[in-house]
């Protein structure tokens, strides 16, 4: 039967058919992997199902009189639907990621493209196969063009055999392909881990196996250059990119298992979707298990890609015991424990990749802080970065070693961005007594520092906050006696702005600025923006406290007016909270109210 290729499908196989030259050597990779994957699931049913297992081996065979290559892998096999199904549409996800990113690389061979690469150097496809539960094969045949025929097979046969009939070209030597040497060169290079004996017959007729079946991840470190493994990498995970970083680690004993994990240089476009999916994926003795096993990395890891190969794991159980799943996490554990090694190392060795690190993931690891109530605070505050108002990216370590004497607390200020912050009147105090200040200008910052709490025995204060605790007694008893002078004052500017703040008083921390609005350490008003935008939030908001400076003259100029005339004071309040909102980036309670009240100033002034 004659069948249309999807769209997609059509799409991917003219880049196949115009591909650059030089790439059109991984169409065998990629065949030699679908045909590993097809044993794997073989195999797997074989464990799981009690089905009679096989001698499983990919055989390469070439007629040089025909003009074709045959990859034959004795593997699960397709049916009928199977073969229209997996070979008339594009099946892995990435595909389509690849064909809008396709034009912009010069080299597509970095990316595993599937199937459809036979068509990079052969301009007709056959594929027989037979699945293991039928004892009918099925043919599936293709000139690339629009369509393909899927049709009844008389040939006795166990998986799949793909014929390939190798172009004949005047502008591209094709025929190279079709020389045993360039194949088993080809295969060693690309395709030396393969599990199953990749076979080709040598000069006496015999099969020899070219393949070196020992899997990437078990292969020493020594045996494998980086090369090697970012080519997996890019192959296994459809990336474009070299990892960032990348671990490789086994353990035995208690738990047996080899690992290889990727941190990515870019984040997965997809990561903050709600369909992210996290997870490695799960071999057990080199039998492929599942693609997302997601007790394999904790949440904040969730970025992190790679492939877990253990020995504990019994197959001939089902997949979801609590046995198993217990196993997983302890391994997932382990992968945390080794990964935040890894990273802290990086923050030592090369400070400068750590911050490409952390430019991209720093989030994560925040988030990471704030969940479960903090239970994973002390793994990961070490790996937090910050900007201050006088350096870039610091630890709280950093930080802490920078401290001035006498200092009590280690000081935050909450805003949109730099300059706004440092700009805070609320930062007066601290910047005269030269006290480093975090900068907290991502939304989970003070949620996060909550779960924190201290630091080397150093509690965490906002600039924000109506009490910063800099004053020595002395002071104190001053600022005591300022305010019972003004309490009148104070509680006159309060009654007239009752409807938007919760007190007025005198500031302890204003040097230079006249007056800031804060709130008190219960909630900032950062953190009511924030929730203001969750659903089911309530109505929470953040104490509001206008703080008035004693020593700016904008007070002793409220205070004479205010004792020749109490009233007066009602023309002014509002401009008071006003400027103070607006610096502080927040809502205008009342700019009618405000907007009156600046014109009849100016009136008055000009008059
Ligand atoms: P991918 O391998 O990334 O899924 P491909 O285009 O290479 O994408 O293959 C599409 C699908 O065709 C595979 O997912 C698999 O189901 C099926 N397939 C390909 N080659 C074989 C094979 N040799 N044996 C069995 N199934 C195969």
């Amino acid at each position: 039967m004659k069948k249309k290729f999807k769209t997609e499908s059509q799409q991917l196989l003219n880049l196949m058919i115009n591909s650059i030259y030089t790439n059109k050597e991984i169409f065998l990779r990629e065949l030699i992997s679908n045909a590993s994957d097809a044993i794997d699931k073989h195999h797997y049913e074989s464990l799981t199902n009690n089905i009679a297992s096989r001698d499983y081996q990919i055989v390469v065979t070439v007629d040089k009189k025909k003009q074709t290559i045959t990859i034959h892998d004795n593997g699960i096999g397709m049916d009928y639907e199977d073969l229209s199904e997996n070979l008339g549409t594009i099946a892995h996800s990435g595909t389509k990621e690849f064909l809008a990113q396709a034009k912009k690389v010069e080299s597509i061979g970095q990316f595993g493209v599937g199937f459809y690469s036979a068509f990079m150097v052969a301009d007709k496809v056959e594929v027989y196969s037979r699945k293991h539960n039928s004892d009918q094969t099925y043919k599936w045949s293709s000139d690339g063009s629009d369509s393909y025929t899927v049709a009844e097979s008389n040939q006795e046969l166990e998986g799949t055999k793909i014929v390939l009939y190798v172009r004949d070209s005047k502008e591209y030597d094709y025929a190279k392909f079709l020389e045993d040497y360039k194949l088993k060169n080809l295969i060693k290079q690309y395709s030396d881990y393969i599990r199953y004996p990749v076979t080709m017959k040598n000069d006496d007729g015999a099969f020899e196996t070219i393949n070196s079946m020992i899997p990437i991840w078990k292969q020493s470190k020594k045996e494998l250059t980086e090369e090697k493994i970012n080519d997996f990498y890019k192959h296994k995970f459809m990336e474009f990119d070299e990892p960032l970083i990348t671990i490789h680690t086994k353990a035995e004993g208690r738990l047996t298992y080899n690992a290889m994990l990727f941190v990515p240089k870019k984040a997965p476009f997809d990561l903050q979707n709600k369909s992210y999916e996290k997870g490695l994926q799960l071999y057990s003795k080199g039998i492929f298990v599942k693609d997302k096993a997601k007790e394999l990395v904790t949440e904040w890891m969730l970025f992190v890609k790679g492939i877990v190969d253990s020995s504990d794991l019994d197959l001939n159980i089902s997949r979801e015991t609590i046995q198993e799943s217990k196993v997983l996490t302890q391994i997932g554990e382990n992968l945390e424990t080794k990964l935040k090694k890894e990273l802290e190392k990086l923050q030592t060795d090369d400070p400068q990749k750590y911050q490409t690190f952390w430019n991209e993931y720093g989030l994560y690891i925040k988030y990471g802080v704030y969940e479960m109530y903090g239970a994973k605070k002390d793994l990961l505050q070490d790996l937090l970065l910050f900007h201050s108002n006088t350096r870039e990216y610091i630890t709280f370590k950093q930080y802490v070693d920078g401290m001035k004497e006498g200092q009590k607390h280690i000081y935050y200020a909450t805003g949109s961005n730099k300059d706004q912050i440092v700009s805070l009147p609320q930062m007066d105090a601290l910047n005269h007594k030269e006290y480093e200040v975090l900068l907290f200008t991502q939304e989970v910052d003070e949620f996060m520092i909550q779960m924190v709490r201290e630091y080397a025995g150093f509690s965490f204060k906002s600039v924000n906050h109506s009490d910063l605790d800099l004053l020595d007694d002395k002071q104190k008893k001053e600022l005591d006696q300022v305010k019972e002078k003004s309490v009148n004052l104070l509680s006159a500017i309060k009654d007239e702005l009752k409807d938007f703040v919760d007190e007025v008083i005198i500031s302890s921390r204003l040097t230079d600025s006249p007056l800031c609005l804060v709130s008190d350490e219960a909630m900032s008003f950062e953190m009511e923006k924030v929730l203001a935008q969750m659903p089911n939030a309530g109505d929470m908001k953040a104490k509001r406290i206008l703080e008035l400076n004693p020593k700016h003259s904008l007070f002793t100029s409220l205070e004479s007016a205010y004792n020749k005339d109490p009233l007066s004071i009602s023309k002014y309040a509002i401009l008071l909270l006003t400027q103070a909102q607006i610096l502080d980036e927040l809502k205008v309670d009342d700019p009618k109210l405000f907007s009156q009240r600046v014109n009849d100033l100016i009136i008055q002034s000009i008059q």
